[in-house]
């Protein structure tokens, strides 16, 4: 019989399946202590668990991590994994080293169902969901490698769109947040999407303290939809509605990202545009040039072009920043990967 992997299993499956197995609730406890915060999947070195409990777990589970199936290391110490699944697909996941923490971005799904037409992972198509542990595997094998500083920060911007997973990616946060878990606050998790209105609603009334990203890359719908054809059912107008939710439920600003792509949202108008369209929501730009993929219609602006572009905004809204892209040697730069470089802001609290 094939046992079954325990690796993303929350608290609360864990104490169900003691209470199956005949033993007490809190051993499923135990048991989510060890998996992911004392980093221990071999049943028996885990002292605090009965042999009984030992030999019953080990008889059906087992916790096993995911497999690199190839590492890259960029010119500017940007690293890619790429990881092998149990079904064969592949996903990445990017180490964003900057001064002396790092970030991490992860995938939520193998490919991404909304085809956006500047993104190399909208053109793969769409695969499937990551479950929470394949989504959790990836962090785990990085504090596996580099120990428990091995990032500070995490961003839900690699493969795919997180909110259109989001009850596994909400598992995952609260495994990753847990103190007898990874034991990183929610505040240090930034959830990035093109705008799924519902789900923002619901992120926010989760409770879970995390950040939000909203990839704009455009002020206008007519512009938006050009880029990102599957968002018609989410206008802006509605967005920005959501993002001040967002922004009142957690008390913090919501981050736009905005994609400069040369001669199509660069311009005057659409700086005009854009700071009409965010006013009355706490938030801040994030301003990047776009890093173009094989066969994208769009260009890169050049960087005279985006700093111009950050300039002219920032006196509009309440704080920009322009980042660079990261990782670019190593095609690890999706876009939204980024590393600042200059940063405008009127308040504090960034
Ligand atoms: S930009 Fe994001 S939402 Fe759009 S296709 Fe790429 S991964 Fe999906």
């Amino acid at each position: 019989m094939e046992k079954i992997n325990l690796l993303g299993s929350t608290i609360g499956e864990l104490e169900n399946l003691m209470l199956a197995l005949g033993e007490p609730k809190y051993r499923g406890r135990q048991l989510f202590k060890w998996f992911y915060c004392l980093r221990q999947s071999d049943f028996k070195k885990m002292s605090d668990l009965p042999q009984r409990v030992q030999q019953k777990l080990a008889k059906g589970y087992i916790f096993i991590g995911l497999s690199v199936a190839k590492k890259s290391q960029s010119i500017d110490g940007t690293q890619k994994f790429l990881f092998t699944l149990h079904d064969g697909k592949y996903i990445e996941t990017v180490l964003i080293p900057d001064k002396d923490k790092a970030t991490v971005c992860v995938s939520s799904q193998i490919g991404c169902p909304l085809t956006c037409g500047f993104c190399a992972t909208g053109q793969m198509g769409f695969m499937r969901n990551l479950t929470a542990g394949e989504i959790i595997g990836q962090l785990l094998y990085l504090r596996d490698l580099y120990g428990d500083n091995a990032f500070e920060n995490i961003v839900f911007m690699g493969m795919g769109e997180p909110l259109l997973n989001h009850d596994n990616m909400i598992f995952s946060i609260r495994i990753i947040s847990s103190e007898i878990g990874l034991s990183l606050s929610a505040k240090k998790i930034t959830v990035s999407t093109i705008g799924i209105i519902p789900q923002i609603y619901k992120l926010a009334d989760s409770g879970l303290k995390v950040n939000l990203a909203i990839s704009l890359h455009a002020a206008t719908d007519d512009k938006r939809l050009c880029l990102m054809p599957k968002i018609k059912a989410y206008p802006l107008r509605d967005l920005m509605e959501a993002a001040k939710y967002f922004a009142r439920a957690r008390k913090r600003r919501v981050t736009f990202e905005y994609i400069l792509f040369d001669g199509f949202n660069d311009t005057i108008d659409d700086v005009k545009n854009l700071s009409n369209l965010i006013k009355g929501v706490p938030c801040k730009i994030n301003l990047l040039a776009y890093n173009p993929i094989q066969g994208s219609p769009y260009r890169r602006p050049s960087e005279e072009k985006v700093n111009e572009f950050g300039k002219l905004l920032y006196p509009r809204v309440p704080a920009v920043t322009i980042r660079k892209s990261r990782g670019g040697d190593i095609e690890a730069a999706c876009g939204q990967l980024a590393g600042k470089f200059v940063k405008y802001d009127k308040r504090s609290d960034k």
